[in-house]
């Protein structure tokens, strides 16, 4: 059973209710059981996604696996998996979704809310490589827009350091590639 207040939760933060969505939500279930863990407040879970569909939103709400934290990863392979691991144990877990007969979205969403763990999906140890922790760079202000920008992230064109969107501009204007003769 899917604990009505966390898919009430994920729903509202994703705006439908989906296949895709559910498919994230057993899988972020699944990874919490496997850990007999909560949600990561900080980087303690890390998740390593191998699509860009609607699951990965219940993993955001269900599992604290955040864009803005650091601590999700994308690959695009356009599948149903995801690996999840904890940086306090140093162990990781893989969960896919194993092939599905075809059916309609409703029977879909239906199965998805009722099938066991082990209908749905495949899931195993493995080892994982940890990506460094997400690092906080110093701001630096542009020398043209003057807006704050991450150091790391700054351009450099004749001296000066310059955000991507002026940098941009400068190799694109006139002045820069002045008309011979
Ligand atoms: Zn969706
Ligand atoms: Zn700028």
């Amino acid at each position: 059973m899917i604990d009505k207040d966390m898919l009430d939760r994920t729903v509202a933060f994703h705006g439908h209710l989906c296949p895709g969505l559910l498919i994230g939500l057993r899988s972020a279930i699944i990874a919490l059981a496997h850990f007999g863990t909560g949600r990561a407040s900080d980087e303690e879970l890390i998740a390593i996604v191998e699509n860009r569909a609607c699951g990965v939103d219940a993993l955001q709400v269900v599992l604290g696996t955040t864009a803005g934290k650091g601590n999700l990863f994308f690959k695009n392979h356009g599948k149903q998996v995801v690996t999840v691991g904890s940086r306090l144990t140093g162990k990781a877990v893989r969960i896919s979704l194993r092939r599905q007969e075809e059916l309609s979205r409703a029977e879909k969403t239906e199965r998805l809310m009722t099938a066991s763990d082990g209908e749905l999906f495949d899931v195993v140890e493995v080892e994982m490589d940890f990506p460094s922790k997400a690092k906080v760079f110093r701001s630096v202000a542009c020398d043209d827009c003057g807006e704050g920008t991450m150091e790391t992230a700054l351009r450099l064109l004749e001296g000066r350091k310059l955000c991507e969107p002026c940098f941009e501009m400068a190799m694109t204007s006139k002045d820069f590639f002045p008309p011979k003769g």
